[in-house]
């Protein structure tokens, strides 16, 4: 959007100029002016219909410094021509960002002394003093180091709010004691998924884990060792599974898998590994090894069913674990 407005002052500002150097019988200045203003409005054009702001952005650069470099040569309206540069630095740091910016300034800044003092300033039409040229490039110089200095501070602030946004974002989608994604976090991720499997009309699968007696973890040896217990499972579960399948804390002491292009049977055969790894895995707990157990249900999610009704399934046959006696796994039979 500024670089559109870049391209669209550029062109009515030159073609202004353009037109009153016409009236002034001046046909030189009209004519490169009216060429900047075209090229601006290519600029405006390349803008409009592509995405790329790269070729823009170089076409109001390089018009912008060859418009310069000429009402430098030339002295513009009684020798005010100069005043305009000091547009050039903040338009190149802006448009380059501090590295590219800088080197075009100094490409320019060379062009610049090339065109004040080759060959004793004859070289060009104009005719500067010399304090008038060497106050120009001091202060040109300044504008540029001021410029620089605002653009460093600029990226620099930018790029801290960008890590914090990085930071609170990552934040909300983790669970804090686990570090696993949080259940807002795997609903987003369900839902794209789900999206996904309706368009190539394939299935996914969901486990959910509950942690059987937990509460007497909790109560006989005190809430901290319940969250140790807690995070160990949360490694169990995440180096057994795949790399695409995604693992949640789903509740307080409740877990969901999510397990893509999987059907109920490879689903069924995934929990039972994971309730074999939990009910093996020797918890050390105080010094005691204690042994915990973990029961799961399983529900396939297909284009036909909906992420509610597949949640609900899942949750369905996690009581009817429960109800069965714990440590178990328990799905749609048919
Ligand atoms: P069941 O086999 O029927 O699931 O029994 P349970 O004891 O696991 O289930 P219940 O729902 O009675 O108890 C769950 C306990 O989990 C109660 C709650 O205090 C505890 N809990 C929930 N979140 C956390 C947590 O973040 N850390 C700890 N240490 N405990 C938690
Ligand atoms: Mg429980
Ligand atoms: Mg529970």
């Amino acid at each position: 959007m500024i670089i559109n407005l870049f391209a669209l002052v550029g062109t009515c500002l030159t073609l202004a100029m353009g037109f009153r150097a016409l009236l002034e019988s001046n046909f030189v200045l009209a004519m490169v002016l009216t060429s900047a203003a075209l090229i601006f409005f290519a600029a405006h054009l390349a803008i409009r219909f592509s995405s790329s702001y790269h070729l823009p952005s170089r076409l109001v650069l390089y018009s912008l410094s060859l418009l310069m470099l000429y009402l430098i040569y030339s002295g513009g309206v009684d020798n005010t021509g100069p005043l305009w540069t000091y547009i050039l630095p903040p338009v190149a740091l802006f448009l380059g960002g501090l590295s590219l910016g800088l080197f075009n300034i100094v490409l320019f800044s060379v062009l610049c002394l090339f065109l004040l003092y080759f060959n004793g300033g004859h070289f060009i039409l104009a005719d500067y003093t010399d304090s008038y040229k060497l106050r120009f490039i001091l202060s040109f110089f300044t504008v540029t180091f001021l410029s620089c200095c605002y653009e460093y501070s600029r990226k620099a602030s930018y790029e801290h709010i960008q890590s914090l946004s990085d930071k609170f974002e990552q934040l909300a989608k983790t669970d804090p004691l686990t570090g696993l994604a949080n259940r807002r976090e795997m609903m987003e991720q369900i839902n794209k998924e789900y999206a996904r499997l309706s368009r190539n009309n394939s299935t996914l699968s969901l486990l959910l884990l509950d942690v059987d007696r937990f509460k007497t973890i909790n109560d006989g040896f005190g809430h901290d060792v319940g969250d140790i217990v807690l995070q160990e499972l949360a490694n169990i579960f995440t180096q057994n599974i795949r790399v695409h399948d995604i693992v949640a804390r789903w509740g307080g002491e409740e877990f969901l898998i999510m397990l893509p292009d999987t059907n109920t049977q490879q689903a069924i055969e995934v929990a039972e590994k994971l309730l074999n790894k939990v009910a093996t895995h020797h918890f050390e707990i105080k010094h005691f090894r204690k042994q915990v157990t973990v029961s799961i249900g399983v529900a396939e999610l297909h284009p036909l069913t909906t992420v509610t009704n597949a949640v609900a399934k899942a949750d369905k046959y996690l009581y009817q674990a429960k109800q069965n006696g714990r440590n178990q796994v328990c799905y749609d039979a048919q």
